[in-house]
């Protein structure tokens, strides 16, 4: 499925600022959000499409990279062989914090220091179809935030401790006044966690997770298609306040074959053949993914025609039996003949002659019905 664009998606002109950004995204977020519509497929897809036009729209670099190469740009795909691109519904709570405040309510907001689950992470992985029909291995490198080892992820430096936030007093929000109206907001002086650190941790800067690049192993099972998704537990990002991290989701992608086209567990490929043989028959080579096959063509074969082999398909990644190959003739006219060869096919001709209805049926029918179509035309 292509992605929507973004501007379209949040209803706001290319050229739009920051403020008529957020000022669609919370129309749009509140419409669909997931309190609002509890068991709704549609309105929960809707949400996740808004907030993910709005988490690159909000980013100068990440917008910048969309406006240039479109989605390509922040899903990482221009790089060619994988990419990488956040797809968290975890980092999301973030932004919402920001934007919303207590739009909703006191009710259902987390505890400014409750643990948080690390966000979810997208890597998107091109593979070869013959790869992915037998399974493969292969390493993504994946930069991603984790816990630092210095501070075990509490952002302090060892040996001191945190205090309460003087701003907000421990409770990561503050009051402020706008006209009438009194306005919860996230604490600017510690974002919300109502904790200040007095010595920053030297290895992390206080934010209790570091940005990290490691090479994973990711074992591909046999049979894996377009849009299957292989999940890594927990390789996501590092949680926040001793939270769990986030798990890691492997997109697969499968490039384009130059002999088969994959549909499912199908396979489907041309096979050339010369007319000779389609008028009298006879065995062909075909590929297969795992090696030649003959294939016997009886006499009379037309182009076009399809051949199922059975079992030579791909056997699927969620189980059941091999799917068939599918091979399509396409009866090729000889190219670059000898004058000599041509005179062959001149006498050829000739010896059709007044039979013609008898060896081209289907020729002898389709004329048959131009000419009564512009019969009928006639007034
Ligand atoms: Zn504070
Ligand atoms: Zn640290």
């Amino acid at each position: 499925m292509s992605k929507r664009d973004y501007y379209e998606v949040l209803g706001v002109e290319r050229g739009a600022d920051q403020k008529d950004i957020k000022k669609a995204y919370r129309r749009l977020a509140q419409k669909f959000h997931p309190d609002r519509n509890p068991d709704d497929e549609t309105a929960a897809e809707k949400f996740r499409e808004v907030s993910e036009a709005y988490e690159v729209l909000t980013d100068s670099e990440k917008r910048a990279a969309y406006d240039q190469f479109g989605h390509a740009g922040v899903d990482g795909q221009a790089a060619g062989a994988g990419g990488f691109g956040g797809a968290g519904a975890g980092g999301f709570s973030d932004i919402f914090g920001d934007v919303f405040g207590d739009i909703f309510g006191g009710g259902g907001r987390r505890h400014p220091n409750a643990p948080q689950r690390g966000s979810d992470l997208r890597y998107n992985l091109e593979l070869d179809l013959e790869d992915a029909v037998s399974g493969t291995s292969v390493d993504i490198r994946v930069p991603r935030h984790v816990e630092c080892e210095r501070c075990d992820g509490n952002g302090a430096e060892p040996g001191s401790s945190k205090e309460t936030c003087p701003t907000c007093a421990g409770h990561g929000q503050v009051r402020m006044q706008q006209g009438f109206f009194a306005v919860q907001q996230t604490c600017p002086t510690c974002h919300g966690s109502g904790e200040h650190i007095k010595v920053p941790c030297h290895k992390c800067h206080g934010e209790g997770r570091v940005r990290e690049t490691r090479t994973l192993s990711v074992k591909i099972p046999a049979g894996v298609d377009t849009g299957d998704r292989i999940r890594l537990n927990a390789e996501g990002e590092a949680g926040i306040n001793g939270g769990p991290p986030g798990d890691l989701y492997v997109q697969v992608a499968i490039k384009p074959h130059h002999i088969f086209e994959r549909e499912g567990r199908h396979l489907q490929c041309e096979v050339p053949i010369n007319f000779v043989d389609a008028a009298l028959g006879g065995e062909l080579e075909v590929p297969t993914l795992d090696g030649r096959v003959k294939l016997k063509i009886p006499p009379e074969t037309q182009t076009g025609k399809l051949f199922r082999l059975k079992g030579k398909g791909v056997k699927p990644v969620r189980g059941g039996p091999p799917g068939d190959l599918l091979c399509r003739v396409v009866v090729e006219t000889p190219v670059k003949l000898a004058e000599e060869q041509k005179e062959l096919l001149r006498r050829f001709q000739e010896s059709l002659e007044g039979s013609h209805s008898h060896h081209s049926p289907k020729k002898t029918s389709f004329f048959d019905g131009v000419k009564r179509f512009f019969e009928d035309m006639k007034p």
